[in-house]
């Protein structure tokens, strides 16, 4: 097969494989990029690999950086880009199903070729469009099958990852699992406990983000791999409810974790113990907790000072989730309750904490912070314009009651 047109992403790198070629090595595009070409999908990330030896591209070219040079990979700097270029190699030894114990480099594609996981990431792509494929990849990328490369016991027991990254597939790309590769899922599904949750992670996220997830998780579900991630175990049933909703496309990370914890009926201490077992950021965690606590309000009169607390992310992500969860409160009206806050932030506040200082001659301290957050919240009820004199007036008011009452408690 030809690939008629290069996309561009390639052609700023063609130079750089014509420059190993003239140097008398082989050098290609490999792995998903060629496959997301075919598929006419973007490129994320373009790798190369050649038949030259670590040190052999260093002598090609002038400036290098050592970036993986213990599995053959260096990357070289081009007119402010850096291309990743990797040695063809072998891996054997894989005692620990997750990596190998032992790395060659080697002068033969095919044999780079055979280490990669499925038939359509074993695809190269010559500087001419050529598209070598010694796996029948593109047969699998035409009849849109997801099937690993030779024996996928073998490849699975080498990697495990490589089960999650099919059930990935069969969600991101809409594509179907041939069967010898999904038995040999199920045969080996408890492998995934050798692999750790970061990767694991990776895969769930592009899983659930994926144009056919009900695909994916049902495939996730069957093959019992949700068994070997942190905290499904016991949660199928939920899981399976997700496959089940009826317009589920989600946006990103955020909404992925928060469909899972409102589905988990999580507690805002569960979230944050379940999310750590996951291993996501503390920023996804705290993001998580202000979705739930706007989709708590889901059947009530919405409290414009939770969407005000949550923030805009947050609240874009809740939106997105009510009319997937399809709830009483449309995500709609909870956008609408957002944009109509007088004010999205405490810095948009009209009067400050220096102000309060200067004028009214209070002294810092949690008194002055109360004054602060009671004018704060009356603003974003409505209850208050966001203007510096009224705000100053009132917080005199507030001023002269807590003096008041400090006095009567004193008594
Ligand atoms: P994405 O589009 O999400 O980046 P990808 O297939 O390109 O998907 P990468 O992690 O970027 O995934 O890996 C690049 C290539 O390396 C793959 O296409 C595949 O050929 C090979 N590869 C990646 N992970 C594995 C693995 N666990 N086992 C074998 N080969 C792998
Ligand atoms: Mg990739």
């Amino acid at each position: 097969m030809q690939v008629e047109k290069i996309p561009q992403e390639f052609m700023v790198a063609l130079p750089l494989l014509q420059q190993i070629r003239a140097a008398g090595f082989e050098a290609y595009f490999v792995g998903g990029s060629v496959r997301d070409t075919i598929l006419g999908l973007p490129i994320h990330d373009v790798d190369i690999a050649t038949s030259a030896y670590p040190a052999e591209i260093k002598a090609i070219f002038e400036r290098t950086v050592d970036t993986g040079i213990e599995h053959g990979t260096v990357m070289v700097l081009d007119h402010g880009e850096g291309y990743e270029i990797t040695t063809f190699r072998t891996e054997s030894g894989y005692q620990d199903f997750r990596r190998p114990d032992k790395v060659e480099f080697v002068r033969s594609l095919k044999e780079d070729l055979k280490r990669r996981d499925l038939t359509i990431n074993a695809l190269a792509l010559a500087p001419d469009g050529t598209v070598i494929d010694m796996f029948s990849g593109l047969d699998d990328l035409e009849n849109k099958t997801i099937r690993a490369v030779g024996d996928p016991t073998e490849r699975f027991f080498e990697d495990a990852l490589r089960m999650m990254r099919t059930v990935r597939f069969a969600s991101q790309l809409d594509f179907k699992i041939e069967p010898q590769t999904l038995q040999a899922i199920k045969a080996n599904a408890h492998l995934l406990e050798k692999i750790a949750v970061e990767r694991i992670q990776v895969e769930w996220i592009k899983l659930l983000l994926g144009k056919n997830v009900v695909q994916g998780l049902d495939a996730f579900l069957e093959t019992k791999l949700y068994k070997y991630c942190p905290q499904f175990a016991t949660r199928e049933q939920a899981l399976r409810k997700i496959a089940k909703l009826p317009q589920l496309k989600l946006a990103d990370e955020l909404e992925c974790w928060a469909l899972l914890a409102y589905v988990f009926e999580l507690t805002p201490k569960q979230v944050r113990s379940f999310l750590k077992a996951w291993k996501t950021s503390n920023e996804i965690s705290t993001e998580v907790q202000n979705v739930l606590a706007i989709l708590e309000q889901a059947t009530s009169d919405l409290d414009p000072l939770v969407c005000y607390h949550a923030k805009e992310r947050a609240t874009k992500a809740a939106s997105h989730l009510l009319d997937i969860l399809q709830l009483p409160l449309t995500g709609a009206k909870l956008l609408q309750t957002y944009t109509a806050l007088p004010i999205k932030d405490k810095a948009q506040l009209a009067l400050n904490g220096k102000d309060l200082l200067q004028t009214l001659g209070l002294k810092p301290g949690p008194g002055l912070g109360k004054i602060l957050n009671t004018l704060e919240q009356k603003v974003v009820l409505g209850e208050l314009a966001n203007d510096k004199t009224v705000l100053l007036a009132q917080a005199e008011d507030r001023k002269s009651t807590r003096l008041n009452s400090s006095h009567l408690v004193r008594n």
